[in-house]
């Protein structure tokens, strides 16, 4: 068996801890080569202990000196490289074979990027990279040859679902053969049944209260909004080359089917298991074997019901500003991932109200709405995002 080398984008964060949760039980397939963190150095440095990695990439020097001096004497200390110039060269290099890409929002897209147009096995959970920039993403997958395998566990959940031939086409130009429809579920999030007159007063320590998963911040405030599945849509647009109106979101409020894919003949094919991202993580890394993740029996007997229900459009604005924007183009879901990076990061230091995040998202889109031009290359996905940014924050004042 090769060994895995493998670089974990992102390593601090939820997606990245389970990574390496997986990885330390197999030592016998992976070995971590690079692990990179924004902040949380004092868990860096104990991961990369544990670990064993040989590289460590932090935004700046301050990081950098805070990971040397928290370092043990007497061990050898990994090499340490700074900034996002340094992250996207790693994820690219010749040592390394598999990518997870786990940094959350844009900000993960230049190494996701890189990792693809080198041409390695892409493990993609960010993806905000793919509502930015599906079309170039999925244009340097096919010229590099990259594998790409999906870890969002309703993409992740697609895939194993999607017939064999059209599984291993890693980035189809049309949908898989047979297939009339992509069914996403969504969990509903924590606010799935409070009247809606009380969204207006709640916390951002309500809204990261998810039910069913545990996440990081950003993801747990669009679980609640529902941009989250949004988000989900026009990456399942990219990832299974499936135009909007054949991808349908329905609520099932227990999280074990992780998604569906309904055939022409009436068959729907269900993947089902413990909400833990270490199930969609392990097939990933052990793709095409199945591996052991740490997820212990699921008890049938104690499931007892399967609900589902349509999602209601005056309770989740945000879903129906997905479906816009992915009809409306690339620049507007630049725009739609911008300006809610913008409103959550507000909403989450306490400068705007939960319900506020639909409105600055959707006067966003309005406003440059008469902007597109569609981005040819990285810097131009960059420009764009940058200009919604700067719009959505000001919307954000405005609206404080
Ligand atoms: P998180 O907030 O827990 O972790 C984010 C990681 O990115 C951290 O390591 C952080 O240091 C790093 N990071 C943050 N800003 C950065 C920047 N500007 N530059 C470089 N690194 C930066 O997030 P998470 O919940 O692990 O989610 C990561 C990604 O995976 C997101 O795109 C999310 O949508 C996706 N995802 C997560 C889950 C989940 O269960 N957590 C499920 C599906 C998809
Ligand atoms: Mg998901």
């Amino acid at each position: 068996m090769k060994v895995q080398n493998v670089c974990v984008l992102g390593a601090t964060g939820s997606i990245g801890e389970s990574t390496l949760d997986v990885i330390s039980r197999h030592p016998d397939r992976f070995r971590v080569h690079a692990l990179s963190a924004y902040s949380r150095i004092d868990k860096l440095v104990q991961q990369a202990l544990a670990s064993g990695a040989r590289v460590v990439v932090v935004p700046d020097d301050a990081a950098a000196g805070h990971f040397r001096a928290l370092w043990p004497a007497g061990t050898p200390t990994p090499e340490i490289r700074v900034g996002a110039q340094a992250l996207a060269d790693t994820a690219a290099d010749t040592e390394v074979s598999t990518v997870m890409a786990a940094i959350v929002g844009t900000a993960g897209l230049p190494a996701a990027l890189a990792a693809a147009r080198a041409g390695k096995r892409v493990l993609l959970a960010n993806k905000e990279a793919l509502v930015a920039a599906g079309g170039l993403f999925m244009q340097a997958v096919r010229e590099s040859g990259a594998e790409l395998l999906p870890i969002d566990s309703e993409h992740n959940a697609i895939f194993q679902c999607l017939p064999e031939d059209a599984g291993r086409e890693r980035a189809p130009r049309e949908p898989a053969k047979g297939v009339r429809r992509l069914l996403l579920t969504a969990s509903g999030g924590p606010f799935r049944t409070m009247a809606l007159d009380a969204l207006h007063d709640v916390t951002p320590e309500q809204a990261c209260a998810h039910p069913n998963w545990s996440m990081g911040r950003k993801i747990s405030v669009d679980s609640a909004t529902m941009l989250n599945k949004g988000l989900e849509v026009i990456e399942a647009h990219w990832l299974f080359s499936m135009e909007a109106d054949r991808i349908q979101v329905v609520i099932h409020p227990q999280s074990l089917v992780h998604s569906m894919v309904e055939y022409e003949d009436g068959s729907i094919l269900a993947q089902l298991g413990q909400p833990d991202m270490r199930t969609p993580i392990a097939y990933g890394l052990g793709f095409p074997e199945r591996i052991d993740s740490g997820v212990g029996l699921f008890d049938l007997a104690r499931m007892k019901t399967l609900d589902f229900e349509p999602p209601e459009p005056g309770r989740f604005p945000c879903l129906s500003l997905a479906y816009e924007a992915l009809r409306a183009g690339q620049s507007s879901c630049i725009s739609l991932n911008a300006a809610n990076e913008v409103a959550v990061d507000r909403f989450l230091a306490g400068g705007i109200r939960y319900t506020e995040i639909p409105r600055v998202i959707g006067e966003c889109l309005e406003r440059l709405d008469g902007v597109r031009c569609m981005p040819r290359t990285l810097e131009d996905v960059l420009e764009q995002d940058r200009h919604a940014r700067a719009v959505a924050a000001e919307l954000c004042t405005l609206r404080a």
